[in-house]
């Protein structure tokens, strides 16, 4: 397979996007940043748990913090999107939070933003977005939910 490539000659991006390796929701999440959130060039790895991955780092050189690193030094991004779910595995799924879907987003919200802290202690000049992925109508739909 050949096929065109986009970015010649081109380094930066305008930001990193975290989130969840879920084969149910990166698509959608894909098309949550580029329509909703308009950002058009970013990278984007993918780690069990989103938020989760970045909170359990010990230190700098971790993984979870190398995908926001290279991104931020070498890619020059300025905005860092972390994006959950609902029913993540990595955290024990909604069956964790019995059937409470409020409680569930109140969780994802507590370690989005223990996430956000973590990273701004490095970068406090960038742009943190944290966003929820909420299964809506009977689970028919994926609702992002931006949190402040
Ligand atoms: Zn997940």
């Amino acid at each position: 397979m050949k096929t065109d490539f986009k970015f010649k000659n081109v380094h930066s991006c305008e930001a990193v996007v975290l989130t969840c390796i879920d084969f149910r929701f990166w698509r959608e999440t894909l098309e949550f940043v580029e329509k909703e959130l308009g950002i058009k060039t970013f990278d984007f790895p993918s780690l069990p748990g989103s938020a989760k991955a970045i909170n359990e780092c010990l230190n700098d050189t971790d993984l979870a913090m190398q995908c926001i690193n290279v991104p931020c030094d070498l890619h020059h991004a300025k905005k860092i999107v972390i994006v959950n779910h609902e029913d993540c595995g990595a955290y024990g799924g909604s069956a964790k939070f019995s059937g409470d879907a409020k409680a569930e987003i109140n969780f994802h919200e507590n370690e989005l933003k223990k996430a956000k802290e973590k990273i701004m202690e490095k970068y406090p000049d960038k742009e943190v977005i944290l966003a929820y992925a909420k299964l809506s109508e009977d689970k028919k739909n994926i609702e992002f939910l931006t949190i402040k």
